[in-house]
């Protein structure tokens, strides 16, 4: 391990409210005394049909095994909806801004009820099943959180598919999942642009030929253009939905059913698809929602990740939903038509919580604090973030010019496969750290390991992120691969959840993320991980994007290359300022060997920087880079090449 530099200072910033410090600590004591009665009071926040009487049956030995709350039956679906009929039934459920910024609907929990009802029958009248896959290929739109519940309502197994996605990228994933109903649209705005997703679909279908399951499409008007339609295999939604019955009784699921699969973000190789059931699920958003955004029913809370990840799935629709708040969704791009767009919503809906990714705070950064200074944003109680690692700096900005200095930042680190937040401030009861994830959330027991896997002892470390309990939320495998689920998760320190993250902790227990373990950069001895170097440059005001990669070197074993992105061209700072700055703030032996200044950085759909392409471009391998199906934009790769080329 290499000497570490300093960090910031836990800073208390906001008062920590004793009585919720004592709260959580009442329940963390509980956790590790007694973890069954500790997870069943957890249980309570949903609803079941029959209440489970034991909660975890998981082991990482072995084959690997992981169930919880067995014998426990329920429907997700009445936890996010019935359950508020009563209660909240006339109040907001979700609200939909359109790109438009004179369009946007509002549905009470009754009109979403009814609107998943429906969707539910038509759904059963195309002959879907209990235990048949779905797939959702939609935008930012109403019909989208619907389908998921509708789904979910008749026992389905949602699989929602990014809007963006190429017909290859569509066809391998009907494929592996053997979806029987596609649910998607005519065509969505993205800008000035438009995504076609009906013939998308058409082309994956025909790409997938008769290895395909796909037996009906279901097409909703977003935007009115024309698309071709295949006569008893395509169903328009206008038609099919409106004419079924609002009322649809739920399917009753055990908690070991599963709710949905989803892909993973691709950042680090082919995606994969996580299989998450419901109970376990279910409960796990609602304890997280509640302990890292403390969201109550009256709040209105908006989280800008699309459906197709997991945080869209477990803090747009899941967690929210059965807490009863009130969720908004926005259909159309950051900063458009004008930067002020997102400030303009949060005034707009008077948004309690605004939950984002880092590589949006980045986006937002660069247009200036005097967009965001032009709005009161006085509405914000609570901010998260999660996704990638967040600088320190980044985490000021987001704090002091969205927050006001009045908003706890909650950093969540989690992943597809944690099914929710794993290490997150706890809001009010803990002092805040800029730039650190914080602590495991209650009934989590983090380790470090080292290299070869060997636990760290407690106390200030560099390491393995593991983990050595199960907890609800955890999926349970992946779809038709058990054997690579083992594989990676579980034989790198045996008995163990790795998460395939490097973290530090510090002498109060606090982690924060350096990077992912297969990107740690090791120079002459040293192990760099890539958000130390990342963070360093990101204090250069001058630039608004890095990404660090370790290439092969004679010498020192590897060497490092920067990539950067300037926030303009007229002010990109030289080479030799920026390689001082990571001399200076992580140590000589971190000085890069190269720096490229680039204008994009190649990302996954879900905003996340790709690494590995950097490396093998950074590296001169530009003839085999690997898959490229889940980058955002695949234009980048050339340009990026071109530009390294003209730097060398
Ligand atoms: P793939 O697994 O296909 O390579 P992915 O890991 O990017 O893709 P996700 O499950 O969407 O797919 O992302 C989880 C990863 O994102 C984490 O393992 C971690 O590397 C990163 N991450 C998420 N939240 C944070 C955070 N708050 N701080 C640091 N890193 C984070
Ligand atoms: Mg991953």
């Amino acid at each position: 391990m290499t000497d570490i530099p300093d960090r910031p200072a836990i800073r208390t910033l906001i008062d920590v409210d004793p009585a919720k410090a004592q709260q959580v600590a009442v329940l963390r004591a509980q956790a590790a005394s007694d973890p069954e009665s500790f997870w069943l009071d957890q249980a309570r926040r949903i609803e079941w049909a029959t209440f489970p009487t034991t909660a975890s049956n998981a082991t990482f030995d072995g084959d690997v095994s992981i169930r919880w709350f067995e014998d426990g039956v329920l429907n997700a679906s009445v936890s996010c909806l019935d359950r508020h009929l009563s209660t909240r039934g006339d109040e907001a459920a979700l609200i939909w801004q359109a790109d438009d910024t004179a369009v946007s609907r509002t549905l009470t929990f009754r009109d979403l009820h009814a609107e998943v009802c429906r969707l539910a029958n038509a759904l059963r009248s195309l002959g879907v099943k209990r235990g048949d896959r779905v797939a959702i290929h939609l935008p930012m739109v109403v019909e989208g959180i619907a389908s998921m519940l509708a789904c979910a309502r008749i026992g389905a197994v949602h699989v929602v598919l990014f809007g963006g996605f190429s017909p290859e990228g569509i066809a391998e994933r009907l494929i592996d999942s053997g979806a029987v109903t596609v649910i998607t649209c005519d065509t969505s705005r993205r800008g000035a642009k438009r995504i076609q997703h009906k013939t998308s679909i058409d082309a994956a279908l025909k790409q997938a030929g008769t290895i395909c399951s796909v037996r009906n499409i279901i097409v909703v008007t977003v935007t009115g253009d024309t698309i071709p339609m295949t006569e008893g295999r395509d169903h328009r939604y206008d038609v099919l939905v409106p004419q079924q019955s609002p009322a649809c009784e739920p399917e009753k699921m055990r908690a070991e059913d599963i709710l949905f699969l989803l892909y993973t973000s691709g950042s680090t190789g082919k995606p994969k698809a996580m299989v998450h059931t419901t109970g376990g699920y279910m409960v796990w958003a609602a304890c997280t929602t509640d302990w890292a955004l403390s969201l109550k029913p009256q709040d209105v809370h908006w989280c800008t990740a699309d459906i197709a990840w997991i945080t869209g799935h477990t803090y747009v629709v899941y967690g929210p939903f059965a807490t009863g708040a009130t969720t908004v969704i926005y259909e159309g791009m950051l900063g458009w038509p004008q930067p002020g767009r997102w400030w303009e919503i949060i005034d707009r809906y008077q948004v309690a919580c605004l939950y984002t990714a880092p590589t949006a705070i980045r986006a937002l950064i660069r247009e200036g604090d005097a967009v965001p200074e032009r709005y009161s944003l006085a509405s914000l109680r609570r901010l998260a973030c999660a996704g990638e690692p967040i600088s320190p700096d980044a985490w000021e900005w987001f704090y002091n010019v969205v927050g006001h200095q009045r908003c706890p930042v909650a950093d969540m680190w989690w992943q597809t496969e944690t099914g929710g937040g794993m290490l997150c401030l706890i809001p009010d009861a803990q002092p805040m750290k800029p730039g650190w994830a914080t602590t495991p959330l209650p009934g989590l027991n983090a380790v470090l390991t080292t290299e070869k896997g060997e636990t760290i002892p407690d106390g200030p470390a560099e390491g393995a992120l593991c983990f050595t309990t199960s907890w609800p939320g955890q999926a349970r495998t992946i779809w038709d691969d058990h054997k690579r689920f083992r594989e990676t998760c579980f034989t790198f320190s045996p008995g163990k959840y790795f998460a395939g993250d490097g973290a530090r902790r510090d002498e109060n227990g606090y982690y924060m993320i350096t990077g992912r373990m297969d990107d740690v950069i090791n120079v002459s001895g040293h192990r760099i991980g890539t958000a130390e170097i990342e963070d360093a440059v990101a204090t250069c005001h001058a630039i608004s994007e890095a990404a660090a990669v370790g290439i092969n070197h004679d010498l020192k074993g590897q060497g490092i290359v920067v990539f950067v992105v300037a926030r303009s061209s007229k002010t990109a700072p030289s080479v030799a300022l920026l390689s001082g700055i990571i001399a200076d703030r992580v140590g000589r032996y971190a000085a890069p060997e190269l720096i490229y200044i680039v204008s994009d950085i190649p990302k996954t759909r879900s905003g996340k920087i790709v690494r590995r392409v950097l490396r093998k471009i950074a590296s001169g391998e530009t003839e085999n880079l690997g898959d490229l199906s889940s980058l955002a934009d695949p234009a980048v790769v050339p340009a990026l090449i071109k530009a390294v080329t003209e730097q060398n």
